[in-house]
C-alpha cells in the first residue's frame, strides 16, 4: 500500500478536521398542502463540539429530522446559519448520514453500496476495493461483499448502511433513529458497536432517538426538543468505554433516566397531536 495521502485523505486533510456542529437562531417553516403552516424548527442556538456524541430526542414531529437536515446541507434554514467547522454544510463523504429504512440500492452489491461514497472521487480501483473491504472487515460483513441487499437480515442491512456512511471517514455523523427498526436484540448489539466503532474514530455524532435508553448509553449530552424548540440540554457523565450491560446498573443512569423520562412523558401527554393528549389531566381530575 502506499505510503502517500490518497486524493480523499487530501480532501479530509483540507476540509474535515475538528469540524464541530452550530446552530445560530436557526428557524425552518413548512407549507402543507393545504396552506397551514409548521415551525418545524424555531430559533434553535446549539453548539456540538467537535468529537461530542449528542442524542436528539422529543415527541413525533417535534422537529428532529428537520434539524438533522438543516446539518447535512440538503435543507437550507428561513432564518439564522448552521454551520460545520465554521462553513455552511456540504452534502459528501465528510459528513455520514444513517436513516432508520437504511436506503440501500437495491440492484447495487454490498459492496457497491458501500463504495458508492467514494466513486468520483478519482481513487483507483484497487484502492477503492481495498477501502471498501476495510470497512466491511470493520462491521463484521467481509463475506456478504458480493451478494444484494435483499439476501441480508434487517441488522446486517443497517450494518452495511453504517459502512457506507463511514468508508468517507466522515468528522461528522447524523443518525436519524437508526435503530428503531431493528429489534431488541440486534438493536443492542448494534449500539455496542456503534461505541465500538465511535470509540476509535471519534466523529461529532448528532443522534437521534425515541429511546431514553439508548440516548443515555450513546451520548455525552442529551438534547430534549418540544415543538421545534430545545427544551432541555443534559450532560451525561456516565463513564466511558460504555457497554449496554455496564451502564444500565450505574446508580446515576437510574436517576438520569428517571428526570429524562419524566421530562419527555410530559411533552407526549401535552401534545395535541399525540394519542395520550390529556390522560395526564384526566388522571389528575380523577384523583382531585
Ligand atoms: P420529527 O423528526 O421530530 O418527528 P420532523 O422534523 O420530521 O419531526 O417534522 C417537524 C414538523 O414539520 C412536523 O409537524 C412535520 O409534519 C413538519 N414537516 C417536516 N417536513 C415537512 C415537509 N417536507 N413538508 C411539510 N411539513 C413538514
Ligand atoms: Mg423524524
Amino acid at each position: 500500500m502506499s505510503h502517500f495521502p490518497s486524493a480523499l485523505d487530501q480532501a479530509h486533510m483540507s476540509t474535515s478536521r475538528g469540524r464541530g456542529i452550530r446552530f445560530a437562531g436557526v428557524s425552518k417553516d413548512f407549507t402543507a398542502g393545504n396552506g397551514a403552516r409548521t415551525s418545524a424548527v424555531r430559533q434553535v442556538n446549539l453548539e456540538i463540539a467537535e468529537q461530542q456524541f449528542v442524542a436528539l430526542i422529543g415527541p413525533s414531529g417535534c422537529g428532529k429530522s428537520t434539524l438533522l437536515r438543516l446539518a447535512d446541507g440538503l435543507l437550507e434554514p428561513d432564518t439564522g446559519r448552521v454551520e460545520i467547522g465554521n462553513a455552511p454544510p456540504r452534502p459528501g463523504p465528510a459528513t455520514g448520514m444513517v436513516f432508520q429504512n437504511f436506503r440501500l440500492i437495491p440492484w447495487r452489491s454490498i459492496a457497491g453500496n458501500v463504495g458508492f461514497a467514494l466513486e468520483g472521487l478519482g481513487l483507483d480501483t484497487a484502492e477503492l476495493n481495498q477501502r471498501v473491504q476495510a470497512q466491511l472487515d470493520q462491521v463484521g460483513l467481509a463475506q456478504w461483499a458480493s451478494h444484494y441487499p435483499a439476501q441480508l437480515s434487517g441488522g446486517m442491512r443497517q450494518r452495511v448502511a453504517l459502512a457506507r456512511a463511514l468508508i468517507g471517514r466522515p468528522s461528522v455523523l447524523l443518525m436519524d433513529e437508526p435503530f428503531a427498526s431493528l429489534d431488541a436484540q440486534t438493536r443492542e448489539l448494534m449500539q455496542d458497536d456503534l461505541l465500538a466503532l465511535w470509540e476509535r474514530q471519534h466523529s461529532t455524532v448528532l443522534f437521534v432517538t425515541h429511546s431514553v435508553d439508548e440516548a443515555l448509553l450513546l451520548a455525552d449530552r442529551v438534547i430534549v426538543m418540544g415543538r421545534g424548540d430545545v427544551l432541555e440540554d443534559l450532560p451525561i457523565d456516565l463513564p466511558r468505554p460504555r457497554r449496554s450491560t455496564d451502564v444500565r446498573r450505574d446508580a446515576e443512569y437510574g436517576r438520569l433516566r428517571e428526570y429524562l423520562w419524566s421530562r419527555i412523558r410530559d411533552l407526549v401527554l401535552a401534545d395535541p397531536a399525540s394519542a395520550f393528549f390529556g390522560r395526564h389531566a384526566q388522571a389528575e381530575k380523577k384523583r382531585g
